[in-house]
């Protein structure tokens, strides 16, 4: 890996590399397969939906569809081995400056397949090619060695075609990081939108897509620049639904008092904290903390958490 010249970001070029996908199924239960035709049908439990199917060719004496005995086999993914050129980004994280192992937490899958998503926007209008010659992946990879979000940038070309290694220069990078930050910052939406981020060949990854977050990650990696505490506005938004439902619903009363939310009654006395999406939580499990983003998009779960102790 070369060092970028930015705080968590390193990179490198690699050429004619195995890109391995694998289609793990529904709910990662994979797939049932019949091993004699090759009939398939997503999930554990298929055996009886494959029962029906005949094989998808051959024809017996009469010109009928040939029947199939199948022999099932259960739980498969289904994957295939890609060749081709890219360029990966390895962005370190310190999990004493970001949220990298709270479970509950999803800042982190939202803030990489954003960041990777705005990448390939920014790459694909840099080298000013078709939207569809170059492709995104990212990953988590949490271990001994340390925590690292990877983002590879392929040519969807087999064997490559080259341009995913022409973002593997310094001049370029620079151009790569500006136009991703700009795609993250020049909206209006809440998290994503159709005229930012989400497009048609992304949907599955709709409901993950956050800019915030993405710019977040984006800004960590490049200057450094981590985010541990929010403003007192930020706290006051942020709860705002929050202290609704409990005045409410549960008459439950509220106050805030610098950065926490003071909730008392019922048998109830807490201070509860905002946190930045991607900070660590520092109180462990006392489930006094919640993230700005849990507080805004999940009110019902943070209330039955607030009520349940
Ligand atoms: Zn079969
Ligand atoms: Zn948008």
């Amino acid at each position: 890996m070369k060092d970028s010249g930015y705080a968590h970001a390193k990179f490198n070029a690699r050429r004619d590399c195995s890109l391995v996908v694998i289609n793990k199924g529904p709910g990662g239960d994979g797939f049932s397969v019949c091993r004699k035709c090759g009939a398939a049908v997503p999930g554990k439990d298929g055996e009886k939906a494959l029962r029906n199917i005949t094989p998808p060719y051959g024809r017996d004496d009469r010109n009928s569809r040939s029947r199939c005995f199948h022999e099932f086999e259960n739980g498969l993914y289904i994957g295939d081995v890609f060749s081709t050129d890219m360029t990966i980004f390895e962005l370190s994280l310190d999990p004493k400056e970001v949220s990298v192992y709270d479970s509950d937490n999803t800042w982190l899958s939202r803030a990489r397949i954003s960041l990777a998503e705005a990448m390939r926007l920014a790459a694909v209008d840099i080298l000013d090619i078709d939207f569809n010659e170059l492709c995104v992946g990212s990953r988590n990879r949490l271990g001994n060695s340390g925590a690292f979000v990877d983002v590879f940038l392929f040519d969807s070309l087999s064997s490559g075609a080259g341009y995913s290694s022409e973002l593997a220069s310094e001049h370029i990078l620079k151009q790569l990081f500006n136009k991703t930050k700009d795609i993250l910052t020049n909206c209006n939406c809440q998290d994503a939108c159709f005229s930012c981020l989400k497009h048609f060949n992304n949907k599955l990854t709709h409901s993950k897509l956050d800019r915030f977050a993405g710019l977040d990650l984006l800004e960590y990696a490049i200057c450094g620049t981590f985010k541990s505490s929010v403003t007192a506005g930020d706290v006051e938004e942020a709860f705002s639904q929050v202290r609704e439902v409990l005045k409410f619903e549960t008459g439950i009363t509220t106050k805030l008092e610098g950065n926490e939310l003071r909730v008392s009654g019922k048998g109830i006395s807490r201070a509860l904290r905002c946190l930045p999406d991607m900070a660590p939580k520092t109180r462990g499990e006392s489930g006094d903390e919640f993230w700005k983003y849990q507080l805004t998009h999940d009110v019902p779960a943070v209330v039955e958490q607030i009520l349940d102790k």
